[in-house]
């Protein structure tokens, strides 16, 4: 039952991916009513609709994993160092059923509206069923990454083969055996993707438009000693990892790539290209922001690319051109060595752009692609793009839309100024997707718990971020990035990848940091809101 009898619920929660689970186990284990949306037929979020070939995390899944219950940790066995897409997935299905979650959700049910109802001061939620529901508190567990992005190609609709998508992969698989394949964009999902296709396809044609920056995993399964080593200790394998800033449990290189001698620095980097993953980003403290040391580090890709790609002019045209750490750096099997298969072909777009496509393919300025199957790994609004497909009213009617039309503003990336008792789990502004994701997740649902056991306890009934203290947010968000690589480029962290979106960095870079400033925050009674009711 909800604490006031004019509402259905306590609090509503958007999405049933890893934050919407956790935050409905926490709202229930505290007391509080809840109900759940999921426009799926089932929870998982990214790890639901993500099923393509090769679907895996690049964070290791000792640490990709929930640590709200020593219990859970202690007892899930990981096959592999990166788990893969099916077994996160199946992961998701343990944790619902073993904390009985399902029964909080209606599934299949997309929000389509979200209004802050002034006079009440709850949100009324309507669905795509026109069915309505009201509760005291809005959080949004929607995803930063959920939220697919389909390219404005022209004659997109009038392929005749099958088009898919990465992030709606269907659940039934897509058969790529004698057919030719056309795959579009070469982010994280393509890269994933690509290396296994190739196997599968009779021909595959890769379009892309921004040659990519990948490591090898070496992934390998997880040797149960290692396994017990990590939760023999689990509790302070977290603390580490969280202190870590991207809560990721790596030791960066405290060297700069500009102090060593050029075959030293070619020793680190090819260790640190044998051991895998986005370690390697650490392998010198300053690639990611002084740009000399940037420049090596490109300089050893291209090397590399021109080592393992056996034709010359297709090595050329992989070479990435943009620098080191601008985009998020992807985690791969066998991706450049794809393309030394017979089958496989490279398209650069920046020198043949796609024309149109037509039934039979893609035309480009240069050729026709005959395709039976054409994959859109062109990645996701990201951030922003989940959040504002909802029609989000705060108060006095303000659409978020409205307020965000020139970037999006939080205030630490958890509430917005005029959205009374809303919550966004990594939102524009925390660190999300700059950390391991289910790490900053819980942190967010422990903070929001907190939050509403604070306002109950002092009987107050409306909080909202104060617009100057948002702004200040804003401004340090800025501030910590000036000057570096990673926020000057044409990433999906600023809202490059999306025509007219409008260009800010929206992710905080120190999680630890971060960490400590929401702490202060609720310690100072929660400073920097506006509080209210009682
Ligand atoms: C392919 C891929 C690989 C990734 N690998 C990693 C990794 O290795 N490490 C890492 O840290 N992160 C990774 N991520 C990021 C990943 O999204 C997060 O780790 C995490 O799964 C996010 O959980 P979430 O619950 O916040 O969001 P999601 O898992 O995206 O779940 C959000 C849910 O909200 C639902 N939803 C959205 N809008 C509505 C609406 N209007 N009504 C109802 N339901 C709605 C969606 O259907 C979705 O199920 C990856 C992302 C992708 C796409």
């Amino acid at each position: 039952m909800p604490s006031n009898p004019s509402v259905d619920f306590d609090a509503i929660v958007i999405g049933a991916g890893f934050a919407g689970m956790a935050m409905v186990h926490r709202l229930n284990r505290d007391g509080f009513s809840v109900q759940g949306f999921e426009t799926g037929a089932d929870v998982g979020g990214t790890w639901y609709w993500n099923r393509y070939p090769g679907a895996r995390c690049d964070v290791p899944s000792l640490q990709y994993s929930y640590q709200f219950s020593e219990e859970l940790q202690q007892e899930w066995e990981w096959s592999e160092h990166y788990a893969p897409q099916p077994e996160i997935l199946r992961y998701a299905n343990h944790v619902a059923e073993r904390f009985d979650l399902r029964r909080f959700f209606r599934f299949n049910t997309a929000v389509t509206l979200a209004e802050f109802d002034e006079a009440n001061g709850h949100w009324k939620i309507t669905a795509a069923d026109g069915s309505v529901t009201r509760a005291h508190y809005l959080i949004t567990a929607v995803g930063c990454l959920s939220a697919a992005n389909t390219p404005d190609i022209p004659g997109l609709n009038t392929f005749a083969g099958q088009l898919v998508h990465t992030g709606h992969w269907p659940d039934e698989g897509v058969a790529m055996e004698g057919k030719r394949v056309g795959v579009i964009g070469t982010g994280s999902s393509a890269v994933q993707a690509i290396p296994i296709i190739a196997e599968e396809a009779e021909h595959l044609t890769v379009f892309q438009r921004t040659a990519t920056y990948t490591v090898p995993a070496h992934n390998r399964p997880l040797a149960p000693e290692e396994a017990q080593e990590v939760k023999r200790d689990y509790k302070g394998f977290r603390e580490f990892c969280s202190s870590k800033p991207g809560a990721y449990g790596m030791l960066p290189n405290m060297q700069s790539a500009l102090e060593v001698s050029d075959a030293e620095r070619q020793q680190i980097y090819e260790k640190a290209w044998q051991a895998g993953g986005i370690p390697f980003s650490g392998s010198f403290y300053d690639i990611t922001y002084d740009l000399k040391a940037n420049d090596t580090a490109q300089a050893f890709f291209h090397g590399k690319i021109r080592e393992i790609v056996k034709n010359p002019e297709t090595a050329r045209k992989l070479l990435p051109k943009h620098r080191f750490g601008v985009k998020r750096l992807c985690v791969d099997t066998n991706y450049y060595e794809t393309f030394n298969r017979a089958n496989v072909a490279l398209v650069d777009l920046t020198e043949e752009p796609i024309e149109r496509i037509t039934e039979a393919g893609i035309r480009t300025t240069a050729a026709t692609y005959e395709l039976d199957i054409l994959v859109l790994a062109t990645g996701f609004d990201a951030l922003t793009g989940p959040l504002l497909r909802i029609d989000i009213r705060g108060a006095g009617g303000t659409r978020l839309r409205d307020v965000w039309a020139h970037g999006a503003e939080t205030y630490l990336g958890v509430s917005v100024a005029g959205f009374p008792n809303m919550f966004i789990l990594s939102g524009p502004g925390s660190p999300s997707v700059l950390t391991n994701m289910v790490v900053s997740i819980e942190q967010h649902v422990g903070w929001v718990a907190d939050c509403l056991h604070y306002l109950r306890a002092q009987g107050l009934q409306r909080i909202e971020a104060d617009a100057a203290a948002q702004q200040a947010w804003g401004e340090e968000l800025v501030a910590m990035v000036a000057g570096s690589i990673i926020a000057t480029g044409n990433s999906w962290y600023t809202g490059a990848n999306i025509p007219g979106k409008p260009r800010r960095f929206m992710v905080h870079v120190d999680y630890p940091g971060y960490v400590k400033r929401c702490a202060e925050v609720a310690a100072d009674g929660y400073r920097g809101f506006k509080l209210a009711g009682g």
